[in-house]
């Protein structure tokens, strides 16, 4: 270790405390996204007893603040995620919510940083900027619930990052980076790690329309939903076999249940679902035939169906060379056999970092210190020291790279990346297509039948 890593080490072990007990107090008050009113109200609280003025989004949690080197340089943009799930089965889940995620230890994590920033010397022989960032909703759930904000005009994104790319966070950063919690096994002991990248996604509402009767006595005069609903799930399972391998297609169709009783044919069926895809080019094109599938069986059966598409995330895709940099920190700060990082690992899940690799260089890694199956009942954090102290700390030594050296690391990471999107305008722009809102089957006085599942 360099003396300033000595030094990075020493201010952050000298908050470890506040971040342990942020860790403990985040994980027993979880909320979801655009929910996460208490975890914001502690951790500004936190950050304001450091001596922070923040920049709160107001209208939704999350809040932002610039740590200013005082030397001209580029904007690194560190995220605190503040959001959790619902998992009322989860035996820690506090009103039906649980942080089995991790997202809380993000939070206690970014606070450490805005601590360790605060220690003297801390910023000595740095350039730019370092822009810390509490990011509500990364879980894309609650579409319905997320529909209302969107229609209130509180939110035009579902995913937090993008809202605070839109409302223009992001305008004055230049790179970016996030720690997310993972769960090691026993027999997998290292602390960090990290792949190449992760699906894209688009979130979807699908509403089955049909009509309600006697289920015993006349169904003949009904129109059974629920089973136009299966029809199309059937339908969209039989398409599976033209996915290609290459675009790793998910499609994972949730019914939300609606209210039923068991001698009423049932009037509607409601289902969520991602399409998630290795370019939005497959997810756009995978998701126009699950449309045209599920209008078809709604058609089959005499029902409608509602079809409505929202933007969900971008592919995160992760800067080579900034990924190296964040392997080398990571072995740096807890030796080369704890640290494991794999070029061309690609996952299948989504995160809306992927908004942020759109338009700038980024890199989001894992740090270990949580037990059981991430998004399940069994999801526990055994070890708060691994998950969040050193997460503060392998982040710092990334900031310093980065920016040690009039930040000529940073400055070619920057020059040399390629994004998807030259702007976050342009990139707005074409998630924006994405979405879609149509009632796929109508019915003249005849019975003869209009389709419309795309925007053409
Ligand atoms: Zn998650
Ligand atoms: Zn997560």
């Amino acid at each position: 270790m360099t003396n300033r890593q000595e030094l990075i080490v020493k201010n952050v072990d000298a908050n470890k405390q506040m971040i342990l007990d942020a860790e403990r107090w985040l994980w027993a008050h979880p909320q979801t996204g655009y929910t996460e009113w208490e975890a914001n109200a502690y951790l500004t609280e936190k950050f304001e007893a450091l001596g922070y003025e923040l920049t709160q989004a107001g209208n939704i949690p999350g809040f932002w603040t610039t740590v200013d080197t005082g030397k001209p340089g580029p904007r690194l943009a560190i995220f605190g995620e503040l959001d959790a799930l619902d998992i009322a089965n989860h035996p820690e889940s506090v009103n039906g919510m649980t942080h089995c995620c991790a997202h809380h230890g993000q939070g206690a994590a970014l606070l450490g940083i805005a601590a360790a920033l605060k220690e003297p010397g801390a910023l000595d022989g740095l350039s730019g900027s370092i822009k810390l960032i509490a990011v509500p909703a990364e879980e894309m759930i609650q579409l319905a619930f997320r529909e209302d904000l969107r229609k209130q005009g509180i939110i035009k994104y579902n995913g937090g990052k993008v809202e605070f790319m839109y409302r223009g966070v992001l305008d004055d950063c230049d790179i970016a980076m996030m720690v997310h919690g993972g769960a090691a096994g026993p027999d997998e002991a290292f602390d960090f790690s990290c792949g190449f990248g992760f699906n894209g996604c688009m979130a979807k509402t699908i509403k089955f329309k049909g009509k309600s009767s006697h289920a015993g006595g006349a169904p003949h005069l009904g129109v059974n939903a629920q089973y136009a609903a299966m029809l199309g799930l059937q339908a969209c399972n039989d398409l599976r076999e033209t996915l290609q391998e290459k675009d790793t297609i998910r499609f994972h169709p949730i019914m939300m249940g609606v209210n039923v009783a068991v001698n009423i044919i049932p009037d509607e069926m409601k289902i969520e679902s991602y399409v998630r895809g290795r370019t939005l080019e497959a997810i756009k094109r995978e998701n126009k035939k699950f449309n045209r599938a599920l209008t078809g069986a709604a058609l089959a059966m005499g029902a409608g169906v509602e079809l409505c598409d929202r933007p969900g995330y971008a592919p995160e895709i992760h800067d080579l060379k900034f990924m190296q940099l964040v392997e080398q920190c990571c072995k740096e700060l807890v030796g080369d056999d704890r640290v494991k990082f794999n070029y061309t690992d690609w996952g299948t899940g989504s995160s809306d970092f992927g908004d942020i690799t759109c338009v700038m260089p980024g890199v989001q890694f894992f740090s270990m210190g949580a037990v059981g199956t991430g998004h399940g009942i069994d999801y526990f954090i055994t070890d708060p020291n691994r998950l969040c102290v050193n997460s503060a700390k392998a982040q710092l030594f990334v900031a310093e790279k980065l920016l040690e050296n009039e930040a000529v690391v940073a400055k070619e990471i920057i020059a040399n990346y390629k994004p998807e999107f030259t702007s976050i305008p342009e990139y707005l722009k074409a998630i924006d297509e994405i979405s879609l809102d149509k009632d796929a089957v109508t019915y003249d006085e005849n019975g003869n039948a209009k389709v419309d599942f795309q925007n053409i």
